[in-house]
């Protein structure tokens, strides 16, 4: 089993131990909560009463790759950001006095990815580069 090793830039993801690379270069696991992963995902917790060996002592960090993100995302749930009161643009749900951010109910992450693969499908499947690197994720 690999090991996250802080002396490294690269972090095995949590499920399929492939290595996945912290995105800005010159950085290392130390630097955690200041970088983005390439083609994963950083997920941490706090804990929670009812765990018996992780409850609020700190904050414990793993990644997840995108492929096992989608792969096991049937037994994940999203709170999906709602746009369709706002301006629109990713990011951008600030609105009225006192903006709080809109989501909507939660749901199983297999029906929003297969979803949003739909839409992609139908919209980029002509060579797009984005598309040609997320598309085997849905394809195995
Ligand atoms: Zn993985």
């Amino acid at each position: 089993m690999k090991r996250a090793e802080l002396d490294s830039n690269t972090i095995p993801c949590l499920l399929c131990e492939r290595d996945v690379q912290m995105g800005h270069p010159n950085t290392s696991l130390t630097d955690i909560e200041k970088s983005n992963f390439d083609q994963g995902v950083e997920c941490r917790t706090h804990g929670n009463y009812g765990s018996q060996v992780w409850d609020m002592d700190g904050t414990i960090f793993f990644v997840i790759c995108d492929g096992c993100l989608v792969k096991h995302s049937a037994k994940m749930l999203v709170k999906e950001r709602d746009h369709s009161e706002t301006n629109k643009e990713f990011g951008e749900v600030l609105k009225g006095k006192n903006p709080k951010p809109i989501y909507k109910p939660v749901r199983n992450a297999r029906d929003y990815y297969d979803e949003w693969f739909k839409w992609l499908d139908e919209k980029y499947n002509d060579g797009d580069s984005y598309y040609d690197d997320v598309s085997p994720y849905f394809k195995k």
